[in-house]
Parts: C-alpha cells; structure tokens; sequence
C-alpha cells in the first residue's frame, strides 16, 4: 500500500482540499489514519487519541472519522468477521485479505485479481468488497 507520513500541513492543505475544516484535532487523527495506523476500528483510533492528545471525547473521535469519512479522505468498511466498522486510509480500488491467525487485514491491489462478472444487464455495480480469508505463509 502506498502509505506516506504526511506532516501536519500536507494533511491540513488535503482537509482544506476536502472542504474540511482543519482543527488540530482532525488534523492529528487524520496523521494518525492516514499515516500510522492498519485499518483501524473507531475504538482503536479512540484508544490512539486517548494516549497521544490532551483531553478528547469519544464522540469528537467518532464524529471526525464521520466527517473524514464523508470527505473521502478516508473509507469505512465494515468487514463480514467483525461488526465493527474499519476505517481504511487507501481510497483506491483494492480487495481485502483477512490473517486468520493474526487478524490482520492486509490490502490487495486491484490488478491481483481477475474478476469475471457474468451478471443480469439489470444489475448495476457500483462496488464490489472482496475479502480473502485464510493465513500468510
Ligand atoms: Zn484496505
């Protein structure tokens, strides 16, 4: 995955870019996603900002990644092995592959799978979600 560490003002100039508004709170959750984390829940983006900013509530943790969300900054998943919800900081095509053994959800670019859709015209796509479940050797 392409991941960079973006500094604080590469990421305010995307959150401008975006339209939103760059509080330093977005601005470090946003570093956070974008930059360190693995497709994180909200509670583990919540434990992050818990430990590494002053005084924030879960519901400006939980809000933020609805306006990230929304901006198309970043992606929510939610996956068929967990019923919470993933934030994912790669907004490019790609499927999902799930480590069974260690919980992992690693990316899988687009290119490395051949889809052959023979469905009824009627059927309109508009995006498909692949998980691959099994181990990495
Ligand atoms: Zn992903």
């Amino acid at each position: 995955m392409k991941r960079k560490n973006y500094s604080s003002e590469e990421i305010e100039k995307k959150l401008i870019e975006k339209g939103v508004q760059p509080t330093l709170q977005r601005i470090a959750l946003c570093q956070y996603i974008l930059c360190v984390a693995d497709h994180p829940t909200a509670d583990e983006v919540f434990d992050w900002a818990q430990k590494n900013m002053a005084k924030i509530s879960q519901a400006t943790v939980y809000n933020t990644l609805g306006v990230l969300t929304d901006s198309g900054l970043i992606r929510a998943f939610k996956f068929p092995h967990t019923e919470k919800i993933v934030y994912d900081c790669n907004i490019e095509d790609h499927f999902h592959f799930f480590d069974e053994k260690s919980g992992r959800i690693l990316d899988i670019e687009a290119d490395s799978v051949k889809l052959n859709l023979d469905l009824p015209k009627k059927y309109k796509v508009n995006s498909i979600d692949i998980v691959f479940k099994g181990e990495i050797k």
